[in-house]
């Protein structure tokens, strides 16, 4: 079959919620795919930051491997020999009590969000039905219909409506409204710590440290959505790390801790706060499941072993270096922290999807993040050589005065 052929099957059998680019990859190895007709991309989305460890890592496929033959699915009604050690290793590795394992990033949140309800209502007292989360705008946080419900893009609501009552809404990086929005029924407040989605939002150094002390001041559970900028990918382990005293009360976990084999999320909080969740109080068929959990464990093996963490922040600060030699009419702004950096495109470049196709043809694979930004997100594993490969096609590209 040709390209279009794999094209024209997309367009007729599969639900259009997606535009994505028309390249159709059948292979990858590290930061490079392939596609069905042979050609060679180096990928700089990373499936949106979940591929940090690159695309079949080896020694994450062999732990697959080895898991699927052996045990794949149990049920929470029974225990794995997997799921306890993934547990406290990721525990210790990241310093929380208790981990509760479910597989979307969405998932992930809800649960937090759930978490947090009822940790107001039995621990902090909130009158039964009352309890608040604070959120921010240009937040991403998944597509359920209770996260879309404190969205502020417009998209992500109209036509799903009636949405989820109990969240507020204040500006990100704006301290003052956030401390004006807490109530005595506020339980949480929820974000990220750079919005990646939101066209890679890099907040003000220390807003995360005054957002947890506004959060202890107020027993108030700090919930950071580190999905996508956790496990490495902004040049620390996490991003809230760049703050001092910043840890969440809640960390909300996705993405990359599947090792870019399976979906895999979950979030870490301390016991006084997980105790709330008892018996059938919340679940998931999947989540926790031993193939998930033995991969997640390669996973964060893999980080530590091969200094992912490291390297995303050297590398990152590479990328972003050489992006700035760039003298292109169209960049407006470089920004980002490790190996999460956006480009953003000045008005009138007619918008960054027109870019991500021409490096698609160049053999550079990225997509736009609203209309205007360019998001990379390589492996964390990506070389020196690699990155001076992928500028040499999006410095052609950017300066181009023909667009
Ligand atoms: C991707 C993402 C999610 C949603 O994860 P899914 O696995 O797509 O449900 C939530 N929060 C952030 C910050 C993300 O980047």
């Amino acid at each position: 079959m040709k390209t279009n052929d794999f094209i024209q099957l997309e367009d007729t059998y599969l639900a259009h919620n997606y535009h994505p680019l028309d390249v159709v990859i059948s292979r990858g190895k590290g930061v490079w795919v392939w596609d069905s007709e042979g050609k060679k991309y180096l990928d700089c989305l990373g499936g949106y930051s979940a591929l940090s460890h690159g695309h079949v890592h080896k020694k994450i496929l062999a732990a697959a491997v080895s898991q699927m033959k052996r045990l794949t699915l149990t049920g929470r009604a029974f225990r794995n020999d997997q799921l306890g050690l993934l547990s406290k290793e990721i525990c210790q590795a990241f310093g929380y009590d208790m981990f509760l394992p479910m597989n979307s990033g969405a998932e992930a949140v809800e649960t937090a969000l759930k978490v947090a309800r009822k940790w107001g209502y039995e621990k902090k007292k909130v009158e039964n039905g009352k309890a608040e989360i604070v959120a921010v705008s240009n937040n991403f946080h998944g597509r359920t219909i209770t996260i879309i419900s404190f969205s502020t893009e417009k998209q992500y609501q109209e036509g799903f409506t009636p949405l989820t009552a109990g969240f507020r809404i204040v500006p990100f990086d704006n301290i003052d409204a956030l401390k004006k929005a807490i109530t005595k029924n506020t339980v949480a407040i929820l974000l990220e710590p750079i919005q990646a989605e939101g066209g890679i939002i890099v907040p003000k150094n220390g807003y995360l440290t005054k957002v947890a002390q506004l959060c202890r001041d107020n027993n108030v559970l700090f919930l950071a959505d580190e999905i996508q900028t956790g496990l490495g990918r902004t040049g620390k382990l996490f991003a809230y790390e760049y703050d001092e005293n910043a840890k969440p009360d809640i960390l909300i976990l996705g993405k990359a801790l599947g090792g870019g084999f399976y979906p895999v999320s979950g979030i870490l909080t301390k016991k006084s706060v997980m105790e709330v969740i008892r018996w059938g109080d919340h679940g998931s068929t999947f989540g926790g499941n031993p193939l998930a959990a033995a991969i997640a464990r390669a996973s964060l093996k893999v980080l530590i072993e091969e200094k992912l963490v490291e390297n995303s922040q050297k590398m990152g600060q590479y990328f972003m270096e050489k992006l700035k030699t760039i003298h292109s009419p169209w960049i407006k702004d470089i920004r980002g922290k490790g190996l999460l950096i956006g480009v953003e495109l000045t008005e009138n470049s007619g918008g960054a999807r027109k870019f991500c196709e021409l490096l698609a043809k160049e053999g550079v694979l990225c997509k736009e993040t609203h209309d205007f930004v360019i998001r990379f997100a390589p492996a964390l594993l990506i070389t020196k050589k690699e990155i001076d490969w992928a500028m040499s096609k999006i410095k052609k590209v950017l300066e181009r005065s023909d667009i």
